[in-house]
C-alpha cells in the first residue's frame, strides 16, 4: 500500500482517497432475480457519521451487509481500511476469500443489529469478553479489564454479572455496543439500533452512540431517528429502490431535499 497526493493505492492497484474508511463501487446485490442493491457508490471517511435513511424494503440493511461480507456482492467492489472485502492479495494474486477468512476480516468491523443478539447463556461480562478471548486470543484477565472499562463507557458497570434476560432492552443494546468496541474495530455499523425499543428506553442507546461519535469513532447507522441524524451525522443518505437517490449534510437533505422521492419520504416521517 502506497500513498501520495491524498490517494492510497491498494494491494489490488486501486486508488482509494487516503481518507476514506469505507469505498463502495458500483455495489450490486441480487437475491435470486430480485436485484435489491442496484449500484451503491459511496464513501465514508475516517471519523466521519454517515446515516442511512430510507423506506422499509429499500436495501439499507443489504447494504450495511455487504460493507461486512455477510452478503457476497453480486457485482461491484467494496474495501474497508483499504482492504479489498471477501479478498486477499497474495503472490500478485486475488483470491476469494472463504467463510473463515472473511470472519477475521471482518474482526475489524462492528455491527449492532436491531435485534438485541447476546448470547442469552453469557453474562454481560461473558458476553464482551467472548470474541477478544476466542477469537483474538487476548489473555481473559484484560480482556475482563477491557471489558470493565466499556461497560463503564456505557453507563452499566454494575450489571457485570447480570444475564441479558434480566437487562432492559435499552441496557442489552449498549452491551450490544460494549460488546462490537470489545474487538477495537475501525467501523461501526448501526442498523436500526433503536427500533426496536420502548420509546423511553431509546435515548439512553442514542446517548452511547453520540459519545462514541465525538471520540472519533467511524459510524454508519440506519436509522429513523431524524434528530440523532441532524444532531451527531456528518452526512445522511436517502436510499430507495436500491440506489442512493440523495446524499449531502443531514442539514442539507433534511432541509432542503432535491428530489421527489426524498420529499415524500420525509414528508412521512418529520
Ligand atoms: P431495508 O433494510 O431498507 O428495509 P433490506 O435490505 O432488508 O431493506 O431488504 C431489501 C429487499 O431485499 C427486500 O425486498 C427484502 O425482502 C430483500 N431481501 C433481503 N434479504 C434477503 C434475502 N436473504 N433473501 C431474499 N431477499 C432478501
Ligand atoms: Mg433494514
Amino acid at each position: 500500500v502506497t500513498a501520495h497526493d491524498g490517494v492510497v493505492e491498494t494491494a489490488e492497484g486501486a486508488e482509494l482517497p487516503a481518507d476514506a474508511l469505507v469505498v463502495a463501487e458500483d455495489v450490486h446485490k441480487s437475491f435470486g432475480r430480485l436485484e435489491v442493491l442496484k449500484g451503491i457508490d459511496l464513501e465514508v471517511k475516517r471519523g466521519e457519521v454517515m446515516c442511512v435513511v430510507g423506506p422499509s424494503g429499500s436495501g439499507k440493511s443489504t447494504f450495511l451487509r455487504c460493507i461486512n461480507h455477510l452478503e457476497k456482492l453480486t457485482a461491484g467492489r467494496l474495501w474497508v481500511n483499504g482492504e479489498l472485502m471477501g479478498y486477499r492479495q497474495k503472490r500478485g494474486r486475488l483470491y476469494e476469500l472463504r467463510d473463515g477468512e472473511i470472519a477475521a476480516q471482518r474482526s475489524d468491523i462492528g455491527m449492532v443489529f436491531q435485534r438485541f443478539n447476546l448470547f442469552p447463556h453469557l453474562t454481560v461480562l461473558g458476553n464482551v469478553t467472548e470474541a477478544p478471548v476466542q477469537v483474538k486470543r487476548v489473555p481473559r484477565a484484560k480482556a475482563t479489564a477491557h471489558a470493565m472499562e466499556l461497560l463503564e463507557r456505557v453507563g452499566l458497570p454494575d450489571k457485570a454479572h447480570a444475564y441479558p434476560e434480566q437487562l432492559s432492552g435499552g441496557q442489552q443494546q449498549r452491551v450490544a455496543i460494549a460488546r462490537a468496541l470489545a474487538m477495537e474495530p475501525s467501523l461501526m455499523l448501526f442498523d436500526e439500533p433503536t427500533s426496536a425499543l420502548d420509546p423511553e428506553l431509546v435515548g439512553e442507546v442514542l446517548d452511547v452512540m453520540r459519545d462514541l461519535a465525538k471520540g472519533g469513532m467511524t459510524m454508519v447507522v440506519v436509522t429513523h431517528e431524524m434528530g440523532f441524524a441532524r444532531e451527531v451525522g456528518d452526512s445522511l443518505v436517502f436510499m430507495d429502490g436500491g440506489v442512493v437517490v440523495e446524499a449531502g449534510t443531514p442539514d442539507e437533505v433534511l432541509s432542503n431535499p432535491r428530489h421527489e422521492r426524498t420529499q415524500a419520504f420525509l414528508s412521512k416521517v418529520l
